[in-house]
C-alpha cells in the first residue's frame, strides 16, 4: 500500500472518530486508535508508521514478536510505537506476549494471567492488560462469561473471584475491559452489548476499587462509532485503514 493511501484512510477514520466523539460529548483525544496490522507484511507497518500511526495491534503472539523485532531493526527501538496484543492467547505462547507486547487486550482466563505473570516476573516487565468479556454468549467468542451478569449473582461472584485472583499478580496491571461484538446482528444489538460492557465496567469499579477500570477496548471497522458512543477508549481498526485482508 502507498503511504498516500494510508494517510487518506487514516484521515477518514479520524474524521469518523471525531464525529462520533462529538456526538457522545467526549474529547476525541481520549480515544486511542489501534491500527490492526494482522496478516499484513512488515513493509505495511513501516508505511503506516510513515503515515503517522503509532499504535499497532496484532492478534497472533509470534506475529507480534516477529514484527516488533523487524520494525525495531528498521526504525530503532526508540520509535514511539505501542504494541497491542489483541487476540486470544494459548498458554504455551504466553512468553511471546510477556516479552514483546506493551498492552494485552485479551486476558480471558486466570490461567493465562498466571503464565504471563511468571514470565513477566522473570524479566522484570509489567504488562497493562484488559479483561476480555463475553456478553453475547456466542460460543465462538473468548472471554469471561458475562452473558447474564446483570441478573445472575453466581456469574457476578465467579467474575469477582477471578478478577481478584488476577489483581493479586503484581506484574499484570489490569486497567479495564475488552469485548468483541457478535457478527451478523443488527446495530441495535451491538449497541446493547457495548452499553452493557460499559455498565459492567462501572459495576466492577464499585466492587473492585483497587483496579482503575479506566480503559474500554471495543469497536472495529464496522462498529467503532457505536463503541465510542458507549464509552470506548481504545478502538481496534484494521480494514478501514488497510483494506480487506487477503
Ligand atoms: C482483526 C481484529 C480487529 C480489526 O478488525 P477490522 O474489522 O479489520 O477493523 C479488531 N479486534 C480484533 C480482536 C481482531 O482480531
Amino acid at each position: 500500500m502507498l503511504v498516500e493511501q494510508i494517510v487518506e484512510n487514516y484521515r477518514i477514520v479520524q474524521e469518523r472518530v471525531v464525529r462520533a466523539a462529538e456526538r457522545a460529548g467526549i474529547s476525541p483525544e481520549t480515544i486511542t486508535l489501534v491500527a490492526v496490522t494482522k496478516t499484513h507484511p512488515v513493509e505495511l507497518l513501516l508505511t503506516a508508521y510513515q503515515a503517522g500511526l503509532r499504535h499497532f495491534g496484532e492478534n497472533r503472539a509470534e506475529e507480534l514478536a516477529f514484527k516488533r523485532q523487524a520494525v525495531e531493526k528498521a526504525l530503532g527501538a526508540e520509535n514511539g510505537i505501542v504494541w497491542h496484543a489483541i487476540g486470544t492467547l494459548q498458554s504455551r505462547k504466553a512468553d511471546w506476549i510477556a516479552d514483546y507486547a506493551d498492552w494485552f487486550h485479551a486476558l480471558d482466563r486466570v490461567k493465562i494471567a498466571h503464565r504471563l505473570s511468571k514470565r513477566l516476573m522473570e524479566n522484570g516487565r509489567k504488562l497493562p492488560a484488559l479483561l476480555e468479556v463475553n456478553l453475547s454468549g456466542e460460543e465462538s467468542k473468548a472471554g469471561f462469561d458475562c452473558q447474564n451478569w446483570e441478573t445472575d449473582p453466581a456469574q457476578r461472584q465467579k467474575l469477582l473471584t477471578e478478577v481478584e485472583q488476577i489483581a493479586r499478580l503484581p506484574h499484570i496491571q489490569l486497567t479495564g475491559l475488552m469485548t468483541i461484538a457478535p457478527w451478523h446482528v443488527p446495530a441495535s444489538d451491538i449497541q446493547t452489548i457495548f452499553q452493557r460492557t460499559h455498565a459492567l465496567q462501572t459495576w466492577l469499579r464499585e466492587n473492585v476499587p483497587s483496579i482503575p477500570w479506566s480503559h474500554l477496548s471495543m469497536g472495529m471497522t464496522d462498529d467503532f462509532e457505536l463503541a465510542i458512543a458507549a464509552g470506548a477508549t481504545h478502538i481496534r481498526v484494521g480494514r478501514a485503514l488497510f483494506g480487506e485482508r487477503a
